[in-house]
């Protein structure tokens, strides 16, 4: 057959229309799409006929029935969502690339209904009036943090960007050089700063900052001193950094406020649990900053938001910032936090039910055993591939504690037949999508991250690339 011949073999999208499969298709998706992908699938194949080598001609075919069920498919494709689930076998716990913090499972039916139904959102029950969103999260934060006053904005960066607007407009903001963060996304302090228009002054070396560097700037222009948490990296060796408490002491001498961008900011000490200490945002409070700024969805296991807590002058200021409305939270965000934050009245609850946190705090004996169970399942395949448990390393992730070392279990794949390459990119477009790394010519799957209940979906998946 030539390629004129088998052009001619291409069915008209009418044909395609009129199969009974494609009839029954169109009552559970639009038309449109449905006469999309027909026209995707013929295409490719066009394409596919095109590229054709005189060699492979003979065993090439158009067959209407493959064409139907290609189309099938693709409908069902094109209609997913694009945000979708994917199974994180990274072992990096708060990846900002598969969504950073997950919710707690406890909390979703307070979170539909919030969704779902009609709620007090702005509406004073009490008095039968207006009411402000804030409100809900006023309470339990503060209880939390031991803060005056607080705020939620969209994200941290927001926060940064609503605290100096209010606080340092044309004044000046001095900053450590050695502080000057770029987070993921080409989020940099100094970016931020000059948005905010605030006059950034970098002080100090980037190894070195003292307190008298902070002394030495303050001028007549001067509007906040500022201190951010280098979440994202470590400056080792010869260093110096000022602590939170000699620039509150500071700060009072100038009648100067001290603001403190945590980045992550959390509620509970981690080091309890076998992790660096990270400043929790109590301590930021008792050490007197003015305004702390941390985010809801890093080490605090929440919604995305921005955290503003401290002294309720400055945060009432802030209410009244036009920028305010323009990064303003919505409903899903005030319920998952606010039912997120709840959870930490109790620590241990906390711990057990917010999944960042538990995920970082497993011990040895959980990992053992979630690796074993995982490494019984996949044994039983019978795979052509040789199949461990090793040792491994997982990240926290997020931009946060970048040297935190945490050593974990991982699942190591190698195929005896197939690149461990190949093996990789079929399981992450496989339905399930399965993110994992290579590390050593081994697919490697870290069993910190992944949820006891994907266990057989990752089994199903192994069997199925593997066939
Ligand atoms: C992560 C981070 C931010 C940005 O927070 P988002 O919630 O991602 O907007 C700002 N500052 C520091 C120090 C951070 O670590």
């Amino acid at each position: 057959m030539n390629k004129r011949e088998l052009f001619a073999m291409l069915p008209s999208v009418d044909e395609v229309l009129g199969d009974k499969r494609i009839i029954e298709l169109q009552h559970e998706y639009p038309r449109s799409l449905v006469l999309d992908s027909i026209r995707e699938i013929i295409d490719l194949k066009r394409k596919n006929i095109v590229s054709l080598k005189e060699d492979d001609m003979s065993g090439f075919s158009v067959k209407l029935d493959e064409i139907i069920e290609g189309a099938i498919e693709r409908v069902r494709i094109n209609y997913s969502l694009s945000l979708k689930k994917v199974i994180n076998g990274t072992g990096i716990v708060i990846h900002t690339n598969l969504g950073r913090s997950l919710l707690s499972e406890s909390i979703k039916d307070e979170l539909w209904d919030a969704a779902s139904r009609y709620s007090n959102l702005e509406y004073d029950i009490e008095n039968g009036e207006r009411g402000s969103r804030y409100s809900h999260l006023t309470k339990i934060i503060k209880k939390l943090t031991g803060a005056e006053d607080v705020l939620v904005v969209n994200n941290n960066a927001a926060a940064v960007l609503l605290v100096l607007s209010t606080m340092a407009k044309d004044k000046e903001a001095i900053v450590s050089r050695g502080e000057l963060v770029e987070v993921g996304g080409s989020f940099r302090i100094p970016s931020i700063m000059a948005l905010s228009g605030a006059n950034l002054v970098e002080i100090g070396a980037t190894n070195k900052t003292h307190l008298k560097d902070y002394e030495e700037a303050i001028s007549e222009e001067t509007g906040v001193l500022m201190k951010v948490h280098t979440s994202n990296y470590r400056i080792l060796g010869f260093t110096k950094s000022v602590e939170i408490e000699e620039l509150v002491q500071l700060g009072k001498k100038y009648n100067l406020p001290v603001i403190e961008d945590l980045g992550s900011g959390v509620f509970v000490d981690v080091s309890k649990y076998g992790l660096s200490y990270e400043p929790t945002v109590l301590d930021s409070i008792k050490q007197g900053a003015d305004i702390v700024t941390f985010s809801g969805d890093k080490m605090l296991g929440g919604p995305q938001a921005g955290i503003i807590v401290g002294k309720k002058e400055y945060i009432q200021k802030m209410k009244k910032n036009q920028l305010t409305r323009a990064l303003r939270v919505d409903k899903l965000t005030i319920c998952a936090l606010e039912a997120t934050l709840r959870l930490y009245l109790d620590e241990n609850k906390a711990i057990e039910n917010i999944p960042t946190l538990r995920m970082l705090t497993y011990t040895e004996e959980q990992l053992n055993q979630k690796a074993n169970t995982l490494y019984e399942k996949i044994r039983e395949l019978n795979l052509e591939a040789s199949l461990s448990i090793e040792d491994g390393i997982s990240q926290v992730g997020g931009g946060s504690m970048p040297l935190e070392t945490i050593s974990s279990k991982v699942i190591a794949i190698t195929p005896d037949n197939m690149n461990v390459s190949l093996l990789e990119k079929k399981l992450r477009l496989s339905d399930s999508h399965i993110i994992a790394r290579i590390y050593d010519n081994k697919y490697v799957l870290d069993v910190r991250t992944i949820f006891e209940d994907e266990f057989d979906i990752i089994v199903k998946e192994l069997k199925s690339a593997f066939n």
